[in-house]
């Protein structure tokens, strides 16, 4: 099937330069929006009909919106990193493509093609390129690519069609407080995914359902919340929007098999590559939570990080429940601190790329 022609439609009121700077030198996540945003239009007969770059702004719907009673979403967090010749570059982007692409198969949307994907990126940096900040302090643009269910029709069935929209926003470090250990929450009352659910999709329910527990979580002085497995509790799966690793004493390194209730993070992916180039051994298989338990308890285990692109790589230094509090560490661990130097160095282009994991998205 052939591809829709780009149209770009540029803002009459852009954000005027001063006011951006300002706001790229100090981002908040997801506070601020850049100028355009991307629309791409499917029809069950005719497929992706129109691909248009327009002005920022809100999405005339009408109430009766399948997206709105029936949760047909998904979405993706991809970055553009800018390197220190000014030029824009993205990182493993046909990942994101494809992962978009097996959201989409699970949650009943069409497939956007992966060139479709990459070039929406292109076409809203070559707009909004002036959004990306300066290499400093892990400052980056974070795309939000996402897709809706948009037919007005509240039967229920797949909608016939479909948007996918691409919005920007210029964001910091995730967690504010530099690399300092953060502290996570275990969820005993509550599942994210359960076995042929939804876990494996970038959907928006997802994370509807890991709030409440969140909600907890802050309460009692945690940033993040893991989740066990729904059957029977034991083993831990992940965080409710970043993968978890553990590093053992000796050097290896386990983290929770992907085994269809986990997201396939690219940075998880990433990172058990980048450890396994350092000669060590990467375990995936279930780990349970009396395991980590013991691990701990014994200095068996000696670093817990989570990993996502919004957080890149974040230590974690305690587990806590309304029954325990498993202490690791208030100082990130040695080998958290050198991936995320190197993670972070690949994709600002200050260490070699041996992957070919960078992807240029402008000049
Ligand atoms: C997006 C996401 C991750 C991290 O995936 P990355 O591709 O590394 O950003 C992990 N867990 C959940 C539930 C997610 O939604």
């Amino acid at each position: 099937m052939s591809l829709p022609q780009w149209k770009v439609t540029r803002s009459t009121n852009p954000t005027p330069d001063v006011e951006r700077e300002r706001i790229i030198e100090k981002p908040v996540f997801g506070a601020n929006l850049t100028d355009h945003q991307v629309v791409c239009v499917w029809e069950k007969e005719k497929g992706w009909v129109s691909a248009e770059v327009i002005p920022y702004g809100p999405i005339m719907m009408d109430p009766s919106s399948a997206v709105l009673h029936y949760g047909q979403e998904i979405f993706e967090g991809i970055k553009a990193y800018r390197h220190q010749d000014g030029s824009i570059w993205t990182f493993r982007p046909e990942e994101n493509a494809k992962r978009l692409q097996r959201s989409a198969h699970r949650m009943a949307l069409p497939e956007l093609p992966t060139e479709l994907f990459i070039e929406s990126l292109r076409q809203l940096i070559a707009v909004d390129g002036a959004w990306v900040p300066a290499p400093v302090d892990e400052k980056t643009l974070y795309f939000r690519p996402f897709e809706i269910a948009a037919e007005n029709f509240l039967g229920v069935r797949a909608a016939q069609r479909a948007e996918y929209r691409v919005i920007a926003s210029p964001v910091g470090p995730y967690f504010t407080g530099g690399l300092k250990p953060v502290s996570i929450w275990i969820a005993l009352d509550s599942a994210r995914a359960g076995k042929h659910g939804t876990g494996e999709a970038k959907t928006g329910g997802n994370y509807a359902a890991s709030l409440l527990a969140q909600g907890e979580g802050y309460e009692n002085g945690c940033s993040q919340v893991m989740f066990l497995d729904a059957e029977t509790a034991t083993y831990i799966e992940e965080l409710g929007g970043m993968n978890l690793f553990f590093v053992y004493r000796d050097g290896h390194v386990v983290t929770p098999s992907l085994d269809g209730t986990i997201l396939r993070g690219i940075t998880r992916d990433s990172v058990v590559t980048l450890i396994k180039d350092r000669g060590l051994k990467v375990e995936e298989r279930k780990i349970s939570l009396d395991e980590v338990r013991a691990g701990i308890q014994s200095g068996e285990i000696a670093e817990v990080f989570a990993c996502g692109t919004a957080a890149v790589i974040t230590p974690v230094g305690e587990f806590k429940s309304r029954e325990e509090t498993l202490s690791i560490s208030t100082e990130p661990g040695e080998l958290t601190t050198s991936l995320r130097e190197e993670l972070t160095g690949i994709q600002y282009g200050k260490v070699a790329d041996r992957h070919s994991w960078m992807v240029k998205l402008a000049d």
